[in-house]
């Protein structure tokens, strides 16, 4: 079942044009990786597909709420971890507060955070703000998960434990569109994966239809990673 859809989506900041004619669907259960060039528009194409950007022109069809994972946490400092997750459930989608903090000590407890419900983001470290992050997007029980490069602002040594968590819930088969720049994760992880270059999906396919790719902008990006 196809749960979302965007259709010759275009968007321009100004005179600059970031997304030029994007196209794409994702399926119930699959995982979508998008990789490509800083200032190729994947973050923009995110914005969009999860309603923090309007698109000029085009069509995004969508099943139930999105939720979205930034590459730099966005919690609320003065927000405890509890709060940060339950808040929008309780608030935005008004359900019973019993509930909600259920399902929030379910996920910490998944995320392996259950000792620290209590504490402020800035208590925590950057991967366990980054499984904060994760499971206040889960509470909301979104039918897509998105992630814009949710390693990128870790220490190396910190970008495992995160990477780990989301080949979980690929394992939970939980649908996901993911922007990363992990090469051998996304080849991993992905049945699809679109390399986006200057606002166009320049080649798009299996993990091994794009890795085996002769795009030359292709191979000049994936050449960084060697
Ligand atoms: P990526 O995530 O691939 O690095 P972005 O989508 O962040 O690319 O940005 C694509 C281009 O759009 C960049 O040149 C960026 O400076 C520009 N851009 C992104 N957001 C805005 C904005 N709100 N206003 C003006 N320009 C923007
Ligand atoms: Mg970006």
């Amino acid at each position: 079942m196809k749960l979302f859809e965007m259709k010759h989506i275009k968007k321009s900041f100004g005179s600059l044009e970031v997304l030029k004619d994007i196209s794409l669907e994702v399926e119930e259960g699959e995982v979508l990786s998008i990789i490509g060039p800083s200032g190729s528009g994947k973050s923009t194409l995110l914005r969009c597909a999860t309603g923090l950007e309007t698109p000029d022109s085009g069509e995004i069809i969508k099943q139930g709420d999105v939720g979205l994972v930034f590459q730099n946490f966005n919690l609320f400092p003065h927000f405890s971890v509890l709060k940060n997750i339950t808040d929008a459930p309780i608030k935005v989608q008004k359900r019973k507060k019993d509930e909600v903090y259920a399902q929030a000590r379910k996920l910490l407890k998944q995320m392996g955070l259950s000792d620290r419900e209590n504490a402020y983001p800035f208590q925590l470290s950057g991967g366990q703000q980054q499984r904060v992050s994760i499971a206040r997007a889960l509470c909301m029980n979104p039918k897509i998960l998105f992630f814009d490069e949710p390693t990128s602002a870790l220490d190396p040594e910190l970008t495992g434990e995160i990477l780990k968590v989301i080949r979980d819930l690929a394992a939970e088969h939980i649908t996901m569109v993911i922007v990363t720049h992990e090469m051998t994760f996304a080849r991993d992880i992905s049945d699809h994966i679109i390399f986006m270059d200057k606002g166009l999906i320049a080649v798009e396919g299996t993990p091994q239809e794009v890795f085996a790719s002769d795009h030359v902008r292709m191979k000049e990006f994936l050449g960084k990673f060697h």
